[in-house]
């Protein structure tokens, strides 16, 4: 097999986890609440009358039209994929060929470096300024010389939280040769889409996911936003029928009641203040603003806080402490009473260790 598998995807790792179960799951930016019940008996009784026998619609027209209502982008501008992940690897396909460069900021999205180890890509991962403000000159510079061919904004970014001014996007736009992807994966907590930046910008390419505030990451929707020109491009690349009727059919229900669904919106960002607040209180970490539904910090007790809530059955994302960062944790808003029992282990864990 040696001989036979490509160079580059000899070290890769194979993504083969189970689902985590703990009583409490935090660690994924998931919503903590399930698809309205009403809603899933309406998706059942849409599935009741459709025949599993036939293909599905290869280039989801009724899902174009609500994503149309929803973004305000033209449906010729619009194009799907399973998750956001699968948009990524379309990218990757019709725009980079081996040893072409691929610029991000750094730390942030690790399925970019992923699908670029797989195109056999150079991936620049530029490293944060201090305070974790993304080092947008060196993007600029590096993508210039190298003339990159993809260039990651992550806004707000996963794991930091930090956001983007429309400014700053404008100025990379303005100066580099590359495709620029936004991912605004968590744009509905921060509010400032760039999407009004498309017409003006052939360029830009937006990446959007029905994952995290709809809910929804278990039927794997995520949607590219951009000019007809770049979009062509991306269903040149598309399997056949990506989308299976039984995603395409919820989709639309969320998009046609999304008022509902995203309802919960405020409930994320006035239990992401309250947490923020109890934990400066604590004094004890570093805290990086949050324009998302998690929150970022960095902290000495990184590992025992990890720890602690494990033993709870509360899973968190954790992030060892390295040579280019110090211990840190992130970990997305529960449900309100979910919150308050981490914050209070949290707690626990910073006084019984001072
Ligand atoms: C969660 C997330 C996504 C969404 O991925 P899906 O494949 O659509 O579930 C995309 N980008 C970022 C930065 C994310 O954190």
């Amino acid at each position: 097999m040696d001989k036979l598998i490509r160079e580059n995807i000899k070290n890769l790792n194979a993504y083969k986890v189970d689902a985590p179960q703990y009583e409490i799951i935090v660690n994924a930016n998931e919503s903590p609440y399930d698809f309205p019940m009403v809603l899933k008996r309406k998706f059942c009784d849409e599935i009741c009358n459709t025949d599993l026998n036939r293909y599905p619609e290869a280039c989801f027209p009724e899902l174009l039209t609500e994503l149309h209502a929803y973004t305000g982008v033209p449906e010729e501008g619009i194009i799907c994929g399973s998750g956001s992940d699968e948009l990524i690897a379309m990218i990757n396909q019709a725009f980079v060929n081996p040893g072409d460069v691929i610029v991000s900021h750094s730390p942030s999205f690790a399925m970019y470096d992923i699908w670029a180890t797989i195109a056999d890509a150079r991936h620049i991962r530029v490293d944060d300024l201090p305070e974790h403000v993304p080092d947008i000159d060196t993007m600029i510079a590096e993508a210039c010389e190298h003339n990159a061919k993809l260039l990651y904004m992550c806004n707000p970014n996963n794991p930091t939280g930090y956001t983007f001014s429309r400014e700053e996007i404008i100025k990379v736009l303005d100066a580099v040769p590359s495709l620029v992807i936004l991912d605004e994966a968590y744009i509905e907590f921060f509010g400032k889409s760039g999407v009004d930046l498309i017409k003006f910008y052939p360029r830009l390419l937006i990446l959007r996911t029905l994952s995290k505030a709809f809910g929804l990451a278990g039927i794997r929707c995520g949607y590219a936003l951009g000019n007809k020109s770049i979009i062509d491009i991306l269903y040149k690349v598309k399997g056949p029928y990506n989308l299976n009727v039984l995603t395409q059919k919820l989709a639309v229900i969320a998009l046609k009641n999304r008022d509902t669904i995203l309802r919960n919106l405020e409930i994320f960002k006035a239990e992401r203040e309250k947490a923020m607040a109890f934990l400066k209180a604590l004094n004890a970490f570093k805290i990086y603003p949050s324009g998302s539904n998690f929150i970022y910090f960095e902290a000495p007790q990184a590992e025992a806080i990890y720890e602690a809530l494990i033993k709870k059955d509360i899973l968190i994302k954790y992030f060892k402490e390295s040579d280019r960062q110090p211990g840190s944790i992130r970990f997305s808003m529960g449900k309100p009473q979910e919150n308050q029992k981490i914050l209070a282990i949290i707690k626990e864990v910073v006084y019984n260790e001072a």
